[in-house]
């Protein structure tokens, strides 16, 4: 199995860490630091009041002075508790805001990563687990947990510090014996934590699986198909196949985690028993009394735990720190298109735009071969382009390397003679306006599906006008709250669902809503009745003003308004022209013309028409 590195080291990922806090959460920082001191006087307190109250009984001390010393350390005990408490809740509210701010960069990143690198299978995994890194499973939040870790490495360094001195003035073999066992659990979770590591990338693909199964039931489109297909018994053996798997590799955790464990549990006995053996020596040997005996017994105790926490400690900001590394890795991905070139919307967006393609190569990656091959296509100022073709002739990815959202394997696209690499990216999305064909509408209110901001900074009368010359007009009257409908029935109880006809209508308002100079309508029809149907293409002048437009239908009869044709086919232009040059000229798109309007003709057998 190739071995992977970690992209960041631990004190790369430490050094991250606080930078991040710095800027985010200046309080989780100064609290996290505040702890160190307040717990180490804590704990040497806890220790040396059982051995002050032994003195005072052994030294037969009064009353009145004992009382007032044991109450005095009693009562900073108290203080110090009271105040840890306080600032543990402070921190950990401040520490929770933080978590969302960070969050807050993995989505960002997300929703604005270039489109190409998003689709990558192996850029969704990081992104998943750079999510699952501000999550918090079982009280465990790596975000933050790495800071904790290390700072945790300082305060424990602190403790042994003091408490190794204390306890050297006993018999200065203790300290080597105390510190060198726990050695064994360093290696031991330093091997889990690489073990784990190695295989992180084959959970997360289980895990995606398992989650999308197991998420099926809950999607209502994939429900009707699920009963009417009979899909129910294979999906619940597809479930019971990748929960068998996942449980396989949950066993190999749980395994490799209770070997560590077992490990480390031998050596504590070991180190402890040894320690405690030599000091009961000792105190029958009459090398110390009663109080130092109290005062040792408790600093061993300790002494122990400091070690222990050093350690773990360490181990948690190393395992941690792995998981950061994800989450850099993420949010820090190199952009492919970051678009630091000169030219700007504006400068385009006033007339219509003339789009050239040169030599246009694009392979989706994996593939075998380009799905375009060496296209080269101009469309001109203003002109209504119609792109017909057989299924998979890839029409669509024609679209998305016009929208920016791939970018050509080789060739280029310009854009008024600039090439779109020039472009800031998100300046040139402000070029053009397309409707996919897949359409997705969240749970938003019309106007903001339409404008795709807030309502506060959506043209309300705009959204209006567009939703009804895309044809939603009638249907906006029908709603009692309009335009400030809410969209998802499962997310707002008085909300509306659209039909996919309606829902194609929306996106059509929103792509006008846009007004960009580049209009793009992949199969705007396809879930039309025929009333919608022809009222779009009698409107399409209207819509495409003062835009250059590119039309996609399986319907040919439908492409007849436009200016041209372009037949696309393998990836290629086969044939272009007018309808009626097409027709003329013969060849592919006569014969598919043909043998679509042939269902709309007069049976030649004299039967009915279709
Ligand atoms: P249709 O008329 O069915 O919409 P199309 O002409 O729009 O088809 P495209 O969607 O562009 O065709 O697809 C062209 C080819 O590219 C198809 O063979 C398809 O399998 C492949 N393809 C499309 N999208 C991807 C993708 N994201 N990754 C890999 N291959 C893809």
């Amino acid at each position: 199995m190739k071995k992977t590195k970690p992209g960041y080291s631990l004190f790369s990922n430490f050094a991250w860490s606080v930078r991040m806090l710095m800027r985010y959460s200046r309080t989780a920082l100064l609290l996290s630091a505040l702890f160190i001191p307040v717990r180490i006087g804590l704990k040497y307190l806890e220790i040396y009041l059982p051995s002050l109250a032994v003195s005072e009984v052994t030294k037969g001390q009064p009353l009145c002075h004992a009382l007032p010393r044991v109450g005095l350390v009693m009562l900073a005990i108290l203080a110090g508790s009271v105040v840890l408490k306080a600032l543990g809740y402070i921190r950990s509210s401040a520490l929770g805001i933080y978590r969302y701010k960070m969050a807050d960069l993995v989505t960002g990143k997300r929703l604005s990563l270039f489109y190409q690198t998003y689709e990558q299978k192996e850029v969704r995994d990081l992104a998943g687990r750079a999510e699952t890194v501000t999550q918090m499973w079982d009280g465990v939040l790596p975000l933050t947990d790495m800071v904790e870790g290390a700072f945790g490495v300082a305060e424990n360094l602190l403790g042994y510090l003091l408490f190794g001195t204390v306890i050297s003035f006993a018999s200065p073999w203790l300290v080597p014996i105390l510190t060198a066992a726990p050695i064994v659990n360093l290696l031991s979770v330093r091997a889990y934590n690489k073990w784990e590591y190695a295989h992180r990338k084959q959970m997360t693909d289980l895990d995606q699986r398992l989650w999308y199964v197991a998420g099926l039931p809950d999607d209502f489109s994939a429900a009707k198909d699920i009963r009417i297909y009979s899909m129910a018994s294979w999906l619940r053996a597809c479930y019971r196949d990748l929960s068998g798997q996942q449980a396989r590799w949950d066993k190999a955790l749980v395994k490799r985690n209770f070997f560590t464990r077992t490990a480390d549990l031998a050596v504590i006995l070991l180190r402890d028993g040894g320690a405690y053996a030599l000091l009961i020596h000792m105190f029958y040997k009459g090398q110390i009394s009663v109080d130092e005996f109290v005062l040792y017994f408790a600093a061993i105790a300790s002494f122990a735990s400091w070690v222990d926490g050093i350690l773990s400690c360490w181990n948690k900001a190393n395992t941690m720190s792995l998981k950061l590394c994800d989450f850099r890795a993420f949010v820090d991905y190199p952009e492919e298109w970051a678009g630091r070139g000169s030219a700007r919307a504006e400068d385009h967006r006033d007339a219509p735009p003339e789009i050239t393609l040169r030599n246009v190569c694009f392979r989706y990656e994996g593939a075998r071969e380009d799905t375009i091959h060496n296209l080269s296509l101009q469309i001109k100022r203003g002109e209504k382009l119609a792109l017909v073709g057989p299924t998979g002739a890839g029409k669509t990815t024609l679209v998305k390397l016009l929208c920016g959202l791939y970018r050509p394997t080789s060739g280029e696209i310009l854009f008024n003679g600039v090439p779109l690499s020039d472009f800031n990216r998100e300046e040139y999305y402000q070029l053009v306006a397309p409707v996919f064909q897949e359409i997705q509408t969240a749970f938003f209110s019309l106007a903001e599906t339409v404008s795709g901001k807030s309502l506060a900074d959506t043209d309300l009368e705009r959204a209006r006008q567009c939703m009804c010359r895309a044809g939603l007009g009638e249907k906006l009257d029908g709603l009692p709250d309009g335009i400030y409908t809410k969209l998802n029935k499962k997310v707002h109880r008085d909300g509306t669902e659209l039909s996919g006809g309606e829902a194609q209508k929306l996106m059509l308002a929103r792509a006008l809503y846009k007004d960009a100079p580049l209009l793009i309508l992949d199969e705007p029809t396809a879930a039309l009745d025929p009333i919608a149907e022809s009222r779009i293409y009698t409107q399409f002048n209207e819509m495409t003003e003062n835009k250059t437009a590119l039309f996609i239908s399986h319907r040919l009869a439908s492409t007849a308004f436009c200016d041209r044709i372009i037949l696309l086919e393998k990836g290629q232009i086969a044939q272009e022209g007018t309808h009626r040059e097409l027709i003329r000229a013969g060849g592919k798109y006569k014969e598919l013309f043909e043998m679509q309007s042939c269902w709309y003709q007069e049976n030649p057998k004299g039967g009915e028409k279709l």
